[in-house]
């Protein structure tokens, strides 16, 4: 795994060694397992020479870890990012009991649900164009039984939504210039989902769709919070702010890119 560019070869194959053995790490690392049998053995060479040729970790193993939940993933959906753990945190600090919010492209569903575990007191409702995206997130939904609190639409952004019906919108949308994808990690341009990638030829379509969108379908005062891709925040601002949004700021994620964009829409 080494010579394929894998990271961190050793502990990643310790981990798909706990996958195959049903084991967490800390038991492999303690050596709580005997002999491997043959066909344990042939199933840890099948999943090492997957990892080895580019498959995410995440994928093989079928979750991710977002915001201290494990959500389902498979290659239908983009894998959970720790930087668009940022957007729960903001939805979560500035909703009011009773809001209803909007996650627009949820895919697997990890900021939709990840604010309804955090506040039973919100509803939701979170869409995606993809049909077979949506059944991750249905999937993922139904092991956190929040059925009665987020609702699944598969929808092109708001387009089913009630005009002037939420409080918070929150999107990851995809962001990445379509002649960039070529150029992404082997991991990525092989496995996840282009749908899931494409911004278009700048990278901005869908926060176009979204600042008009959110123009419709947020209350007044209502607050929009937007993952950017690298050195968009600046466009995604001012086109929020032509679309009649004010007190505009940008939020850096841990590496110091300024990673998500807030403003609540004026009069
Ligand atoms: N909302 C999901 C995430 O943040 C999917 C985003 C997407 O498909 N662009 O992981």
């Amino acid at each position: 795994m080494r010579d394929q560019c894998v990271d961190q070869p050793k502990m990643e194959a310790q981990l798909l060694l706990g996958y195959v053995l049903n084991l967490s790490r800390s038991q492999i690392l303690a050596e709580m397992f005997g002999p491997l049998s043959t066909e344990d053995l042939d199933r840890f060479h099948s999943v090492i020479d997957r990892r080895s040729k580019g498959e995410p970790l995440a994928y093989i193993r079928g979750f991710k870890e977002f915001y201290s939940h494990n959500f389902y993933v498979n290659s239908s959906v983009l894998i959970p990012r720790p930087e668009t753990e940022l957007l729960v945190e903001q939805a979560v600090l500035r909703s009011k009991p009773g809001d209803l919010i909007g996650d627009i492209c949820t895919g697997s569903g990890c900021v939709a649900l990840s604010i309804a575990l955090a506040r039973s007191d919100l509803q939701l409702i979170a869409s995606d164009i993809s049909l077979s995206a949506l059944k991750v997130a249905e999937i993922n939904r139904r092991s956190y039984t929040l059925e009665s609190q987020v609702k699944l639409l598969q929808a092109d952004g708001c387009e089913a939504l009630q005009p002037q019906s939420l409080s918070i919108l929150v999107s990851n949308p995809p962001y990445i210039e379509t002649s960039h994808i070529n150029t992404l990690q082997r991991e990525i341009r092989l496995f996840e989902p282009g749908i899931a990638l494409d911004g278009g030829d700048d990278g901005m379509r869908f926060y176009r769709k979204l600042a008009d969108d959110g123009r419709r379908c947020l209350k007044t005062g209502g607050t929009i919070i937007l993952e950017a891709g690298f050195g968009q925040s600046d466009a995604i601002l001012k086109l929020l702010s032509d679309s009649g949004f004010i007190k505009l700021h940008c939020m850096r994620d841990l590496s110091g890119i300024e990673r998500v964009v807030i403003g609540e829409l004026g009069d």
